[in-house]
């Protein structure tokens, strides 16, 4: 019923319709998939379709795409401190400051406001990298509720399989590293759910990242950590934004923006301008593109009796660099071509 909502939902930008199937279509499917677990028999699968991101792409694209409408960009450099008029007006670079740094976004905020109370709740979470053959093409497997009470998920990813489990309590490092145990609870999750075992010698890498999960300082209820994301000012010129995901960073930029203008009192020339942006790269973009990035692709090489032979580009490299690059993938081969 709610794969169903979720389908309606989706309207136009519906990928494919979500269905239902028998334990036998499963299994033909997912052939990793276990019939039979410790306590439970399998009755069916319901398959729904999402989209899948490179967040790391998506991350350096956006920068890109706010370079070229005009914004100045600069990574790589961290803010130490913010310049102050006798603590109570920003006499800085910027009418307001919007502080995006995530799990440390309390640092920033106490740049400002040494009393300011912690926003922050923070959650690491693990993923690990298995080989491919461990799920289907094209198809992954979550489970939205493990009998330790998680959510464990195997999906393919950059030809691997990636899986990966709920959050656990952390501090805050720049540098957070997945424990043996989070390793160890991931693969003991999945094999709950595969007819094979998972092997500790499959992990082919592991990671762990921050969530930034979220309290609201204004709230009555500290207590309530929100998945959401939460924006606020709690510093004259200075509005903060963490929490949430990925997936609704759209509406969680316009929100910053909208109070960011608000905390200036900025008077914007125009109204958003982003809604129907496309990403660079995004523009011409044809899913047929790496084809064409293939054919035209030749390098000339040297072979091993130390004769010049043209290089080809194979589909999987065509592929990779199409996805990741869109229709820049051409000048990024260029770059290799010489
Ligand atoms: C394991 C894991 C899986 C996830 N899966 C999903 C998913 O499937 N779908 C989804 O939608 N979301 C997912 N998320 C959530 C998503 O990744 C986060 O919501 C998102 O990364 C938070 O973005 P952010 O920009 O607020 O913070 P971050 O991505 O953490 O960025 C903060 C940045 O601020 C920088 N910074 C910190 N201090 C300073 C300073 N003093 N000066 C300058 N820079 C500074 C940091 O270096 C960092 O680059 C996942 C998160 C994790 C950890």
């Amino acid at each position: 019923m709610g794969l169903k909502l979720y389908d309606l939902v989706a309207g136009p930008r519906l990928l494919h319709l979500s269905r239902y199937y028998s334990a036998q279509e499963s299994v033909e499917l997912f052939p990793t998939l276990a019939r039979k677990g410790k306590d439970r028999t399998l009755k069916g699968t319901v398959v729904y379709y999402d989209g899948q991101m490179n967040d790391l792409r998506v991350n350096v694209g956006l920068a890109c795409t706010a370079a070229l409408a005009g914004a100045a960009v600069l990574n790589h450099a961290e803010v130490i401190s913010f310049l102050k008029d006798e603590g109570k007006e920003f006499d800085g670079y910027a009418k307001v400051v919007v502080n995006v740094a995530g799990p440390f976004c309390d640092s920033v905020r106490k740049m400002a406001d040494n009393d300011a109370k912690p926003m922050i709740c923070p959650k690491s979470g693990v993923h690990i990298v298995l080989p491919d053959y461990y799920s289907p093409k094209g198809m992954g497997l979550i489970v939205p509720t493990t009998k330790d009470g998680c959510v464990v998920f195997m999906l393919p990813w950059l030809g691997r399989t990636v899986a990966g489990t709920m959050d656990s309590s952390t501090t805050i490092t720049m540098l957070p590293e997945p424990n043996e145990d989070e390793i160890e609870f991931i693969l003991d999750a999945i094999c709950d759910y595969l007819n094979v075992k998972v092997r500790r010698v499959d992990v082919l890498s592991a990671w762990s990242g921050i969530r930034p999960l979220a309290t609201d300082p204004r709230a009555k209820n500290t207590e309530s950590i929100s998945r959401d994301h939460v924006v606020c000012e709690d510093y004259p010129g200075l509005v903060t934004i963490t929490g949430g995901k990925w997936t609704p960073y759209i509406s969680m930029a316009e929100d910053a923006v909208d109070t960011a203008i608000k905390s200036g009192k900025l008077s914007p020339t125009n109204k958003c301008l982003t809604d129907n942006l496309c990403l660079i790269g995004g523009h011409g973009y044809d899913p047929a593109s790496f084809t064409v990035l293939a054919q035209q692709y030749v390098r000339m090489k040297k072979s091993y009796s130390s004769k010049v032979m043209p290089g080809v580009m194979d589909a999987a490299t065509a592929k990779h660099l199409s996805h990741a690059y869109g229709t820049l993938a051409e000048r990024v081969a260029a770059i290799a071509q010489v």
